[in-house]
């Protein structure tokens, strides 16, 4: 059995405190002790303003941080930006500016220690500062995302895989999304958050998580001891069946999903929340693949005119599937695993997918 408490919210500190205090008390009240470490991990994807609802907005992790406080322990703030510096994040997200006054500590991941999870990764390297908080608070935000549909809370904690390390898993993980959200549970696991609070209260619909997402008002912070019981509950709050997530596919499969989860608020039914276009990645007879990956499967592609050529896909591509003259950036499409990275990491929304005609053409004649 586990509990999820959904509660309404807007971004009006007077009244937000409160909200997250009382989640807090219920979920990890008991857990935070005097003196402890409390390590607070919200999402800072890339420096972007509160309003682009691509980072958790910065009341949340005030009023998170003011918990911490006023229960004599801790806080320190840690992530690993896709995008961008940590104190760059920091500044443009309005963290730094909100959290003023506060004693706060902040620390980008670095470090790293070496966990085994098991089959099929053995060791997989893990911040150490995630691992080793006495308390860690999952704070992510509630985004759409082109590769695994939705980021909520267990693909949040993807940015505990530290710097490079991050486009390396994405490589080894290939085509293959049910690895990645394999891998995204078990880092779960293995850091194991004492709560996961979600900032619903504006997420991100349509081509997220970056700057392609488009800001949705949903007006909601929602909290549980089990990650993987939220994201199920939310993405069923979205109108989606729950095995659409890949990462809710195998926190079921791992039996990290109850079949009892309490629901403890009003769960609003959300009917018209707009998806990424996604096309899935394999299918079909396997001597089709490759054509079905070349021709079917979505390509990312740059709209020039915004291309400030400023370098953070092709640092960033895992396959090293991006090459760049004076003037324009290119694709090598038989290199391109299709994870989409360069997408979700580009600052000025120049990236995007499509289908080429063949595969519209194949697609609509093969019925798919
Ligand atoms: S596509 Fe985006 S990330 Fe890549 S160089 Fe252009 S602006 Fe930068
Ligand atoms: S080009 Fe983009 S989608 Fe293709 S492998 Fe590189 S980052 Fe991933």
């Amino acid at each position: 059995m586990s509990r999820v408490i959904v509660r309404h919210a807007e971004y009006n500190y007077k009244t937000l405190r409160p909200v997250i205090f009382e989640i807090l008390d219920a979920l990890a009240g008991k857990v935070i002790q005097r003196n402890s470490r409390v390590v607070i991990k919200p999402n800072l994807l890339a420096p972007a303003a509160p309003d682009r609802a691509i980072v958790t907005h910065p009341l949340i992790v005030r009023a998170v941080a003011e918990y911490v406080i006023d229960k004599g322990a801790r806080p320190r703030i840690s992530d690993s930006p896709a995008v961008g510096s940590f104190d760059r994040v920091l500044r443009e997200s309005g963290i730094r500016e909100e959290l003023s006054g506060l004693d706060v500590e902040y620390k980008v991941f670095k470090d790293i220690v070496s966990i085994n999870v098991g089959k099929p990764f053995e060791k997989i390297d893990i911040a150490a500062d995630a691992v080793n908080a006495d308390v860690l608070i999952n704070l992510p935000k509630l985004k759409t995302h082109t590769h695994m549909l939705l980021t909520l809370g267990i693909k949040n904690l993807f940015g505990c895989i530290v710097g490079l390390r991050k486009p390396e898993w994405h490589l080894r993980s290939g085509v293959d999304k049910e690895m990645f959200a394999t891998l995204l549970v078990k880092i779960y696991q293995a850091v194991n958050p004492a709560v996961t609070l979600i900032d619903g209260i504006l997420a991100m619909e349509g081509q997220g998580p970056g700057k392609r997402g488009v800001p949705r008002k949903l007006g909601l912070v929602m909290g549980s001891t089990n990650a993987a019981s939220l994201d199920a509950t939310i993405t069923r709050m979205l109108g989606i069946p729950e095995g659409h997530v890949p990462t809710n596919r195998s926190a079921r499969r791992l039996g990290l999903v109850p079949d009892d989860i309490i629901i403890d608020g009003d769960l609003p039914e959300i009917k018209d929340f707009r998806l990424p276009d996604i096309t899935r990645i394999v299918f079909g007879p396997r001597k089709f693949h490759r054509f079905i990956r070349k021709h079917l499967v979505q390509r990312p592609a740059c709209e020039d005119d915004l291309c400030k050529l400023c370098g953070e896909c092709w640092k960033y591509c895992p396959a090293g599937a991006i090459t760049h003259s004076t003037k324009m950036i290119s694709f090598d499409y038989d290199k391109c695993i299709r994870c989409y990275c360069c997408i979700e990491v580009c600052p000025h929304g120049a990236l995007s997918q499509y289908e080429t005609l063949t595969g519209k053409i194949t697609r609509k004649l093969l019925n798919l």
